[in-house]
């Protein structure tokens, strides 16, 4: 049985809300779509709903004890708590560069989680 649900699109600023008629995951009309990438957006979200990441993980001997590291795209929705669960077994060595590979094909998703900025060691 088709239904009709709000999906707020996050693409851009604007925000804009979005009415999607869909039965499961099949989308049927996107009767409310702000603009094209909002029409992608809804469809995407219903099939295959997928956010950026940004995190942190430990670094020995850094000058921080955290470096922030991201996802290079934006990663499957329902996999994201095993990507914190990823995250929290990494333990990097200082130095780090930034977009250094901190996980290859995290999950077999074939996304990479990369460092986001320069971890210098500690000077003594
Ligand atoms: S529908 Fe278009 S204008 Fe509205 S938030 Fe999405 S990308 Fe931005």
């Amino acid at each position: 049985m088709a239904e009709i649900d709000d999906i707020i699109c996050v693409t851009c600023p604007q925000g804009c809300l979005l009415k999607v008629k869909h039965e499961g995951n099949q989308v049927l009309e996107v009767l409310e779509s702000g603009c094209k990438r909002g029409r992608e957006y809804a469809i995407c979200e219903l099939q295959d709903p997928r956010r950026m990441v940004a995190s942190t993980v430990r670094v020995t001997g850094g000058l921080h004890p955290l470096v922030p590291v991201y996802t290079r795209s934006a990663f499957p929705k329902p996999l994201i708590p095993k990507l914190a669960q990823e995250l929290r077994q990494v333990e990097l060595t200082a130095p780090v560069k930034i977009t250094q590979v901190v996980l290859k094909d995290v999950l077999g998703t074939g996304i990479d989680v990369v460092a986001s900025r320069d971890m210098p060691e500690k000077k003594l």
